[in-house]
């Protein structure tokens, strides 16, 4: 299920099949007498869930019967994130990415590398001897998965799409930012002629380095940078990469203020759509045929 936590509900809506009903659904408190339960997407799709783990981030990308996850929360957002995958139908993840050693974002991973057999996961190489990040490196050891640094210029096929890792540089191209934010492990995604990027934590120099490399370019979907924050999303960022739909991965009347009313002004001024998992709950966007479709869950 997928909010057992939230208390009575006489149902659950079913995002992927209102999503092929309802091209855009916002904000809708329609409830179906559905099971999730193991809702695989079609292989010859792209599906990006942005799951609504409060103040923090996690992303679940699934394309041609491959599952692969970016981010998982804060700690205590760990089993709802391993109930989310397998309310996917997923059995086991080809990788995952941990964009930055923040709670916000890799606290919750120890719980899915505990709970589902993973390959591979992926660091930015910034260390930042936390606790948190201590508790991932056990886990990443004890499953027996694979540690490797992602920098940019790495590209991997991912089922049907291709991942390119835009940031943080390699060491040829200036190497890491030395703040554990800036050198958030951004990965963007090709799919047909779409493209989304999942920005982790980036600020204005790292959307600085991805504006003036080769990978800008118009995008279907954005994670929006931190969570809304005021110091990502600048005007040159948003210029050159354009989104047609911008997700910000936000808690509910969170002490940051995020997102900024800044924020939001500048992704209105380009155009965007814009979802947010404190209002809309998990946000799963599924590309197929070239196009786009969003649904949500309310939270
Ligand atoms: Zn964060």
């Amino acid at each position: 299920m997928l909010r057992p936590e939230k208390g009575p509900r006489s149902g659950i809506l079913l995002p992927f099949l209102l999503a092929l009903l309802l091209p855009v659904l916002a904000g809708c408190g329609t409830l179906l007498e559905i099971d999730l339960r193991a809702a695989s997407p079609p292989r010859d799709a792209l599906v990006v869930s942005f799951i609504d783990v409060g103040q923090g981030d996690a992303t679940l990308v699934q394309t041609g019967g491959e599952s692969y996850l970016i981010d998982g929360g804060e700690p205590e957002a760990g089993p709802r994130v391993v109930d989310f995958l397998r309310s996917r139908g997923v059995e086991e993840l080809e990788a995952i990415v941990a964009s930055h050693s923040h709670s916000d974002h890799i606290g919750g991973l120890p719980d899915v590398l505990e709970a589902l057999p993973v390959a591979e996961v992926y660091v930015s190489g910034y260390t930042t001897g936390t606790s948190t990040e201590n508790a991932l490196l056990r886990a990443v050891r004890e499953e027996g998965a694979d540690l490797l640094e992602a920098r940019a210029g790495l590209r991997q096929q991912w089922g049907g799409a291709t991942m390119t890792v835009v940031s943080p540089p390699n060491d040829s191209d200036g190497g890491l930012f030395g703040d554990a934010n800036e050198d958030s492990v951004v990965p963007l995604l090709e799919f047909g002629s779409a493209r989304v990027l999942v920005t982790g934590d980036a600020k204005s120099r790292a959307e600085e380095y991805m504006s003036t490399g080769p990978y800008a370019g118009d995008l279907a979907v954005l994670r929006v940078a931190h969570h809304g924050s005021s110091s990502s999303t600048t005007p040159l960022f948003l210029d050159r990469f354009r989104p047609r739909v911008a997700v910000v991965s936000v808690g509910a009347d969170n002490s940051y203020g995020h997102p900024t009313p800044q924020t939001l002004r500048r992704l209105d001024t380009v155009g965007a759509e814009v979802f947010r998992t404190d209002e809309h709950g998990d946000v799963i966007v599924t590309i197929e045929n070239d196009e786009l479709d969003v649904a949500v869950t309310s939270p």
